[in-house]
């Protein structure tokens, strides 16, 4: 058994594997230096330690010796050799019966700007301890991209006492994941926490000291965060028969499999159709990570599960609590419950009157319920949902 990726999904496919009871070998290679660690507090918890204080441990809580797992940490897989069922190492080729593929994601740069100094990206443990000293400084940062990891990034830099500019493309943040009613709170957030957000022009180029945009305006920068987005890292896969979409996932099937024998993939480097939303999904979420490599790990062992979850997630931005659960569309009805210029309301989305997604701003109780009504495609009276004096469930 191989697991090439030592992230959330690649760890979790190793214990899933050991509490399903698999007994035989089980090898975790990983291309960073560090021991497996958790993503979620590198953009939160991490930044916010003060100069001189005890790093935030984010180590995965996992004895991978007690567990039989041989964790081969620094070692990258450069390709995959299908017919000889032999992953290819810069520590020399493996080979194995069963594989699976969790190495995630990687950050979207922007071009040309690889290396510059000041300029960051924010998906390892290296790149949040690069990103230390920036706040330490209470430097003049822009952040590119208004996305979750923008907007987290941006929180925790003003909480630092830096000078903040967010910019976006779009004419408004988190415009890729959610509509316009549920995004325009949010940039009162921005404004709140004393954070300027501009939107609707992209950025031309870097230049040291500076980010210039699309129409000659500079913005001075010390230094530069660019959160634009991440791609499933799935170049080693090139020319190996595990098939990938146009977005670069690995396009599995809903069982996990590829389309090679013995190669499963889980987490944020895979796509799988779901029955539930009628539709190919690509997650970027920790709790994909969490609950996908369980599926796997019983397939590995000769089950026949299906991976249809709920997909959930959480963000944490300027003081709210912001989660999700399910997935909707633009075509689904949207309903606003509460004030959002209040601290806290939800926003539900229908498909044929039943409840695909929620997103809750600060109310958890909409959340828990709202779990249960979509697993159940409970159908909704949308005048009671979008009352947010009446509990969700009894709508
Ligand atoms: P990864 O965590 O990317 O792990 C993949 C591992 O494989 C990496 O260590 C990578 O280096 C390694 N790898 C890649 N290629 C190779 C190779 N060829 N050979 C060997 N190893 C390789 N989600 C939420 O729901 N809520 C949050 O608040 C949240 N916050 C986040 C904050 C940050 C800063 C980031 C970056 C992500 C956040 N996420 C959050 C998303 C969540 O962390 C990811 O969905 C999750 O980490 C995915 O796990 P994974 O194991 O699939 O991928």
């Amino acid at each position: 058994m191989v697991i090439v990726g030592a992230g959330m999904a690649g760890v979790q496919t190793a214990v899933a594997l050991r509490e399903l009871g698999w007994r035989e070998g089980i090898t975790l290679l990983g291309d960073e230096p560090h021991p497996p660690y958790d993503r979620p507090p590198l953009s939160k918890a991490v930044l916010l330690g003060q100069a001189g204080s005890p790093a935030v441990d984010v180590r995965f809580d996992v004895d991978f010796e007690a567990l039989g797992v041989d964790l081969r940490i620094g070692v990258r897989a450069q390709a995959l050799r299908t017919a000889d069922r032999e992953v290819v190492t810069d520590a020399g080729p493996l080979r194995y019966e069963h594989l699976v593929v969790a190495t995630g994601a990687y950050p979207v740069a922007l071009p040309g700007t690889a290396g510059l100094p000041g300029v960051h990206l924010l998906r390892t443990l290296d790149d949040a301890a690069a990103l230390r000293p920036v706040l330490d400084a209470r430097q003049r940062v822009v952040v590119v991209g208004a996305g979750w990891i923008g907007a987290e990034f941006a929180t925790a830099a003003r909480q630092a006492g830096c000078e903040v500019t967010v910019v976006e493309a779009a004419d408004r943040p988190l415009a890729g994941a959610l509509p316009a009613l549920v995004t325009a709170p949010m940039r009162t957030w921005y404004e709140e926490a004393g954070v300027e957000l501009r939107t609707g022009l992209p950025v031309s180029a870097l230049e040291p000291g500076a980010v210039v945009m699309a129409d000659g305006s500079r913005l001075a920068a010390d230094a530069v965060v660019v959160g634009i987005g991440a791609r499933p890292a799935t170049g080693w896969l090139a020319g190996s028969g595990v098939q990938l979409g146009g977005d670069g996932a690995v396009l599995a099937d809903d069982r996990l499999r590829t389309t090679a024998p013995g190669v499963l993939a889980v987490g944020d480097c895979a796509s799988f159709p779901s029955a539930r939303y009628g539709e190919r999904l690509l997650i970027h979420h920790w709790d994909n990570a969490l609950q996908g490599p369980r599926t796997a790990a019983a397939n590995v062992l000769g089950g026949d599960e299906r991976y249809d979850p709920v997909p959930y997630f959480w963000s944490e931005q300027f003081g709210r609590f912001v989660q999700y659960v399910g997935h909707h569309r633009d075509t689904d009805t949207l309903l606003l419950r509460g004030d959002p210029a209040t601290a806290s309301w939800s926003a539900c989305w229908l498909r044929d009157g039943r409840l695909v997604a929620v997103l809750v701003v600060d109310r958890p109780r909409d959340l828990a319920q709202a779990r249960k009504l979509i697993r159940r495609s409970a159908v909704l009276d949308p005048a009671v949902a979008a009352d947010s004096s009446v509990p969700l469930m009894s709508a």
